[in-house]
């Protein structure tokens, strides 16, 4: 689909004559190419413009080796930098927070991003890898039909869900969760909020309320891979307003390049934490910059 950054590149330093080091036009010109590509996809404009930045100050006169031609030198630094960028700082290394039993976990995002089918997914994950029991609630009193699917994927990976009572508010039914898995012996809890099509102060003060009484451990934010500036958006509001631990992308089985994950790292500060790759509950793997990074550029 798209030329590929390595050839773009090898083209444009074919024009020029560096010798020895890479001098401040080369590099600049090899930039262009590189924020382009970045733009393609689907990095933002301003988190693509201070990354080209950083990226021309390391690259300016870095000794040409003989063994890689200046294109594939470009394209090498870019790409350390991705991982530098994607990968944050290094206490952000710890995956999912669930000491303390039990440790609550809030999911949120928007509708359609795949919060209910990634609560499942992490909780199968946690059960599988970690040992841990699990108990799921979904706070979309807006949806029966959400709650339901909840409870069908419980049944599904082995994990126990909140018997649904009607009529409660999203906040007294994280409560109840808090209170079953104290007296059940859970582990870690997750709570399913609801999810709207668009952000409105209705929804983020029903997650307020819902945060206020439970302190969670971890709160990820669950959003579609392929949505790109506006994923970058969600998760700004959503880190804004109600503070994320990290962020889960789905969809990313899809043919996005990606980039979404750089904006939102650079915008929120916050990890990445998972990758979701398809429908089936293990579908889901941990975040890892080196891939993403290739991905970028293409
Ligand atoms: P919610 O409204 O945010 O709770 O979204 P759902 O969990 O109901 O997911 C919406 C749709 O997206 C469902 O059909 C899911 O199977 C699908 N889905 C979720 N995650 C992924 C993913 O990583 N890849 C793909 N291909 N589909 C996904």
């Amino acid at each position: 689909m798209f030329e590929n950054l390595s050839e773009r590149l090898s083209g444009v330093f074919d024009k020029l004559t560096s010798q020895g080091s890479l001098s401040e036009d080369d590099v600049k010109t090899a930039l262009r190419e590189v924020r382009v590509a970045l733009l393609e996809a689907d990095v933002s404009l301003p988190v693509a413009r201070d990354f080209v930045k950083a990226v021309q100050e390391r690259a300016t006169g870095q000794a040409v080796t003989k063994s890689v031609t200046p294109g594939q030198q470009v394209v090498k630094i870019v790409h350390d930098e991705l991982v530098n960028v994607l990968k944050g700082d290094t206490e952000d290394t710890e995956l999912l927070k669930v000491d303390n039993p039990p440790a609550p976990i809030l999911m949120v995002g928007l509708q359609g991003g795949g919060k209910t089918t990634t609560t499942a997914k992490l909780a199968k994950r946690l059960k599988e890898k970690q040992g841990k029991r699990v108990l799921m609630a979904s706070l979309d009193v807006y949806r029966p039909a959400a709650m339901h699917q909840l409870e069908v994927l419980g049944q599904q990976i082995g994990v126990d869900t909140l018997p649904i009572v009607a009529g409660q508010k999203p906040a007294d039914i994280a409560k109840r969760a808090k209170q079953q898995a104290s007296m059940g012996g859970y582990d870690v809890y997750m709570l399913d909020t609801a999810g709207r099509l668009s952000i409105d102060d209705e929804l983020m003060a029903e997650v307020e309320a819902v945060r206020d009484v439970t302190n969670p451990r971890e709160t990820l934010l669950v959003v579609d891979g392929l949505t790109g500036q506006d994923a970058v958006n969600t998760a700004e509001n959503f880190n804004d307003r109600i503070g994320i631990s990290g962020v889960i992308l789905t969809r990313m089985d899809g043919d996005g390049r990606g980039g979404a994950a750089l904006s939102m790292r650079a915008v929120t500060g916050k990890p990445i934490k998972y990758v979701g790759l398809g429908e089936k509950m293990d579908a889901i793997e941990e975040f890892t910059p080196d891939r993403i990074a290739g991905r970028i550029l293409g």
